[in-house]
Order: C-alpha cells, then sequence, then structure tokens
C-alpha cells in the first residue's frame, strides 16, 4: 500500500492535525505535543539538522552492514534487534523536520517493511535477533515510538490497528513470558507508545496493558526513593539498574506512570531521580555520568551517546506531562551543549562516551567502569554500535518539541531555537516563526502569520538564568501591551494576533560561574556551557577522512597542540565576542561565542590514565604567568576542559 507523503507546504498544512489530548481518566497534559512536522528549524538548527542528513545519517545504510538491506526487519537475515528501530526512530524524524525527499522513502521502506512483519497472534518482527532471546518485547517498543511519530506525519491508516493489535499480544502473553531485562527496564517507553493510542481509540483495556507493565517493570521509584549509588559502580556492581541509558531513559519513568495512576508521589519520584543523579552523578552539561554504569561526579568520567539523545527524549516528554519550565532549562543544556559536544562538526563521527574535562580523545585504557579502550575517539561505531544507531533522534526530536500546544488552545515556546511552527487554532492556520542565533545570542523575535486574525495565548518561557527577562510586542496596539515582563516560568501574552505582528524577548545571558566536584568552577552564559578551547591535532586511525558513498566513515583520535592544565582567575573578569554561527555552527575553529579569560597553568596538574588527572582542589597556587585564555561553547570543543581549578586570589 502506498501512503503519500506531503511535500508542498500547503499539503503539509492541510495534513497538520490537531495535537491529541489526554483522554480520561488519564491526567490532562500540561502541554500537549504537536503533530511530527508542525515544527520545523531555521537558520543554524536546520543547517546542523542538515549537516546531520548530509553526514552519516544519510549514509549510514551504505556505510554500516547493520542496517544494510540485510538487516532482519528489512526481511534479510542480519542484526534484527533493536540498530533498525533506533535508527527509524530519529529517521523518521529528520526525514520529516528536513521534508527531504530521500530520507522521506528511506523511511517509508523501513515502515512498510515493519508493518508487513506482524505474526497472526500480533507479535511484531523477527521473533528472534542472532545472539538475542526469543520474543524480546524490548526492539518491538522502539518500533512502536517510530510508528507513533510516522502516523503523526502523514496519517498513514495501517498504524492503529498493527499497534493495537501488538498490545492485544502483550495483553495475551504478558503473564506467560513477562518482562525481561532490557524492556523491564525500559517499560515506560511502552506505557508512552499505549497511552498514544488509548488517545485515540479509547480501548480501555490499553490501560490493563500498561498496568501490567508497570507490575513487571523496574521499580525506579523505589531505586531513585532509596538510592544506593551514591559513587563509581564498581567492576562487578554492573546491573542493569545502574547503567547509564537505563537511568536516562527512566528520568522520564515515574512522569509518563503518573498519567496513568495520579498518584503524587509519582510525580515527586521524577524530581527526586533528577536530584539523585545531579548529586552523585552529575555533570556540568545536565548529564550525569555512566561509561557505561555510574561513574561518579570525576569530570574525567564518561557518558555514553545513547543516555544524552534518551535523557533529551525524558524530557521533552516530562515538558508535555508537567509543564514545568527547569525541565526546558535542563533540555537546552543537554541539546546545545552535550549533544553536539559528542560529534564532529559535520556528523560524520561521534564518539561512546564524552568527558567534560577531555585533554586526550584516543585508543588508550581509562577509567571507565567497564567500557573499552576506544570508547571516546570519534568514530563510526567507537566501543559498540548502539550509539550509531541511536543517535538520530537527537536533533529533529528537539526539534519537534521547540513548541507545545496549551490546553487553552494557545501556543507555548517550549525551548528557544530559531524553527517556524505550523498549527491550526480554531479552525485557522497559524504560523509563527523564531528568527534566532539562540543559544549563542539572547534575542527571540516571533513573527506571526495567519490568513485572518486569530485570538490565542502566546505562552514564553522565563529560563531560570534570565533575570529581567522581558518581551516587546513590536506591534502593540497600545502602550500598555507593548512590555511584558516575564517574572514568572510561563507568561502569556493573550491578544488577537494578526498577519505581521512581531514579539521579541531578550533573556539576558550573564555570565555565570558555578560550582562543582572539588570546588572547580564551570562558566555558563544562558544554556551554553563553556570550555577551554585546546588546539588540537587529528590522526585519521580507520576509514576516510571525507568519505566516498559506500567508503569507511572516519575514525579520529585527536591529541592537544596547546596545554590545558590552566586554573581559572575569575577575579580578572570575562570578556564577550560574538559572531554569527557559521557553515558549521559547532565547528572548534569558529565557534559563534568566545569568552576571553586570565589563568594560570598548573605545572603538577597532568595526565592520568589518559585521561587529565583529578582536578586539583581549589583554590590552587600557582607561580606560573598570568595567560589569555578563551573559552569556547562545550558543543564546539573536541578537546576540554570544562571544570577548572581556580587561582588562589593574592588577599
Ligand atoms: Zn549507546
Amino acid at each position: 500500500m502506498y501512503v503519500r507523503v506531503p511535500i508542498t507546504d500547503s499539503e503539509r498544512q492541510a495534513l497538520i492535525t490537531a495535537p491529541v489530548p489526554n483522554r480520561s481518566p488519564l491526567q490532562p497534559a500540561a502541554f500537549v505535543p504537536l503533530p511530527l512536522g508542525s515544527v520545523r528549524p531555521l537558520g543554524w538548527l536546520l543547517r546542523q539538522c542538515r549537516i546531520q542528513a548530509d553526514g552519516l545519517t544519510g549514509h549510514l545504510e551504505t556505510a554500516w552492514p547493520d542496517l544494510g538491506p540485510d538487516n532482519m526487519w528489512l526481511g534479510g537475515k542480519t542484526e534484527g534487534w533493536e540498530r533498525g528501530p533506533y535508527y527509524l526512530d530519529g529517521l523518521v524524524p529528520l526525514a520529516h523536520v528536513l521534508v527531504d525527499r530521500v530520507l522521506l522513502a528511506r523511511a517509508q521502506r523501513w515502515v512498510d517493511s515493519i508493518l508487513t512483519m506482524q505474526d497472526a497472534d500480533g507479535w511484531i518482527g523477527p521473533i528472534q535477533a542472532p545472539g538475542r532471546a526469543p520474543y524480546d518485547q524490548w526492539p518491538v517498543f522502539i518500533v512502536l515510538k517510530a510508528l507513533t511519530q510516522h502516523h503523526e506525519a502523514t496519517g498513514d491508516e495501517r498504524v492503529i490497528p498493527f499497534m493495537t493489535r501488538f498490545f492485544g499480544y502483550l495483553h495475551q502473553t504478558l503473564d506467560e513470558r513477562p518482562l525481561r531485562d532490557w524492556g523491564q527496564h525500559r517499560w515506560a517507553d511502552a506505557v508512552l507508545s499505549l497511552h498514544w493510542l488509548y488517545n485515540r481509540t479509547g480501548d480501555e483495556w490499553l490501560l490493563d496493558v500498561a498496568g501490567k507493565l508497570a507490575l513487571q517493570g523496574y521499580d525506579w521509584r523505589m531505586h531513585f526513593e532509596d538510592f544506593r549509588h551514591t559513587g563509581k559502580t564498581p567492576r562487578d556492581g554492573c546491573v542493569l539498574h545502574t547503567h547509564v541509558v537505563n537511568n536516562a531513559m527512566a528520568v522520564k519513568t515515574c512522569g509518563v506512570w503518573w498519567r496513568q495512576s495520579g498518584d503524587t508521589g509519582d510525580r515527586q519520584a521524577v524530581y527526586r531521580t533528577i536530584e539523585m543523579l545531579d548529586r552523585y552523578h552529575g555533570q556540568a552539561t545536565g548529564i550525569f555520568t555512566g561509561d557505561e554504569h555510574y561513574a561518579g561526579l570525576d569530570p574525567t568520567q564518561g557518558t555514553e551517546l545513547c543516555a544524552v539523545v534518551e535523557y533529551m527524549f525524558s524530557l521533552e516528554e516530562l515538558i508535555g506531562i508537567m509543564g514545568d519550565a527547569a525541565f526546558s532549562d535542563r533540555l537546552e543544556r543537554i541539546a546545545y551543549n552535550a549533544l553536539p559536544g559528542t560529534f564532529t562538526a559535520d556528523m560524520w563521527a561521534h564518539q561512546y562516551d564524552q568527558q567534560a574535562n577531555q585533554a586526550l580523545c584516543t585508543v588508550a585504557p581509562r577509567h571507565w567502569t567497564n567500557n573499552n579502550d576506544d570508547s571516546n575517539i570519534f568514530g563510526l561505531e567507537p566501543n559498540f554500535g548502539c550509539c550509531t544507531a541511536n543517535y538520530h533522534q537527537g536533533w529533529p526530536k528537539f526539534v519537534s518539541s521547540l513548541w507545545m500546544a496549551t490546553p487553552d488552545g494557545g501556543l507555548a515556546a517550549t525551548a528557544y531555537g530559531p524553527c517556524e511552527v505550523n498549527a491550526r487554532i480554531g479552525g485557522v492556520p497559524v504560523k509563527i516563526s523564531a528568527d534566532t542565533q539562540y543559544p549563542f545570542d539572547p534575542v527571540v523575535r516571533f513573527t506571526v502569520d495567519c490568513a485572518e486574525p486569530a485570538e490565542f495565548p502566546l505562552v514564553l518561557r522565563k529560563p531560570a538564568w534570565a533575570d529581567e527577562a522581558v518581551a516587546v510586542v513590536l506591534s502593540a496596539r497600545s502602550p500598555e501591551e507593548r512590555i511584558v515582563r516575564l517574572d514568572a516560568p510561563w507568561t502569556p501574552i493573550r491578544r488577537t494576533w494578526e498577519a505581521g505582528d512581531e514579539v521579541a524577548v531578550a533573556l539576558p545571558m550573564a555570565v555565570r560561574e558555578e560550582r562543582r566536584y572539588r570546588n572547580a568552577i564551570a562558566l555558563h552564559r544562558g544554556p551554553l556551557v563553556f570550555s577551554l578551547r585546546i588546539g588540537e591535532e587529528r590522526r585519521l586511525i580507520a576509514g576516510e577522512a571525507k568519505p566516498a558513498p559506500a567508503e569507511r566513515s572516519p575514525d579520529w583520535e585527536i591529541m592537544p597542540t596547546t596545554p590545558w592544565n590552566y586554573a581559572l582567575c575569575p577575579s580578572h573578569g570575562y570578556r564577550l565576542q560574538q559572531r554569527p554561527a557559521g557553515d558549521q555552527p559547532f565547528d572548534p575553529s569558529e565557534p559563534p561565542v568566545i569568552i576571553r579569560a586570565k589563568a594560570r597553568r598548573v605545572p603538577e596538574w597532568g595526565l592520568v590514565d589518559n585521561s587529565a588527572g583529578p582536578t586539583p582542589e581549589s583554590p590552587v597556587a600557582s607561580d606560573a604567568p598570568l595567560d589569555d585564555i578563551e573559552l569556547i561553547p562545550y558543543g564546539c570543543a573536541n578537546l576540554r576542559i570544562t571544570e577548572f581549578p581556580t587561582c588562589e586570589e593574592p588577599s
């Protein structure tokens, strides 16, 4: 069956359906996610998504045999577990936010193949992938996430009956084949799809299936209430509930379950989860360490890329469910730092583990809990190929989550970045574009376009770091409505909007110092984290630097060519330099923002275990001369120091 994919603006506009609110007895959503395709990137964010499509994502099926035509999800004989579904879960949103014909056709081929792979009993896909147990529910949970997005963007009528039959299968079989290992720790991902389906069909037995999954699934609420993993995991203590990706996915679990349980304790548990991860394993970029199990607060421990994109996805869901602006702040902090920071600027190569203090990226033993020697090089599949399959969801789902619908018929700018949103408000098509260099610049300029005047609230967020944030309604019809102070986390501007109306939002971005592990300092400005700019020498250790189609993509080691062992001298202040984001927004050679600061070398701070040694306890005495240093966005820096010891200041 051929499913038509809309290409022109008017076709897409016609297809954009109303967001679907939660159906009783599910708790109402704070914000209702917009269907995939409603939000599209502009400006530097469009370039970034294009870089992803032109980099490894757009070449993965030829560059990586795992996702080639012999994949079991395409009817072949290899892989057949999570890699195909992971890739599809990122390919579908990337294809639709870019409206890229090649990627749309590619996603369609996977979807069409999967939609033919349903057994009479409802089971989806291979019964047993090589090296895996039979009837493993986990990869199917990812397939369902990809299909819900595909349905939102295309209206494909096959999806709802297909999903219904699979959940019918689970309903029948969960007692005899209960959740196991990965699926047991990631059960909330299946509940997301169950609730999505319930909201559309109203089949109450779907909630019974969700209830069964919650009973069989790992109890993350109890895990964090009685949190015992307060340091680095010993090698013999690595189990599924200390696993970094399971934890990043679990950030959303209690919130997702709260929708059905209505138990305020589940809501509270979301805050407890984030608090425990921050307190014992947190990093300056808002992520936590896991290489690949809980690894403590030291900034040379690693965080797996899968955990970065899954933490983002957890936050995107939580923003809709609970509407806390702090989740939006953290989403931006991870998306604008930890995500780009673990790729080369051209997105042809990624790391498995990133470090906040990353002085050297080589194949060498490091003090990971259990990862391999190649985990921090930039390449095709360092350490293990899960991230190679799973990272594709990062940017496009972030784009899709920049706007959400409000329950009272308005639109909320749930995260800031250059984009446009298309929605129907009271039957009227409305487009709002956000013209901005954010997060590199503090001003976001919104322009409304609508065929006829439309009355609705435009809801603006005040990030917690933005003191004196203000919105100026440039097209105000009276002086009173011109200036809107953003004092609360969310401020609605209620008026009748007309085509050409403009609102400029200014979010003052002072440089902020944050005290961290061993009394070190990390510098923030707006949602950006800053890192020492270190000269780098790349060494190609596999593949081609600029691969032609079907050639092996590059693996890079990166060595420092300039000193990195600096203690920051904050009393000398900071000077800022800004320029528009370049063709590659996260290129270390042309960062959009530079902070100039003063620092002194700390000669005794050297490499230990092929990483920067333990951060010297601050303040640090140093006789070294006062040097000028440059700090650049974390996301631009392949090598970096992010947590700095500080100089002892003269009394
Ligand atoms: Zn991974």
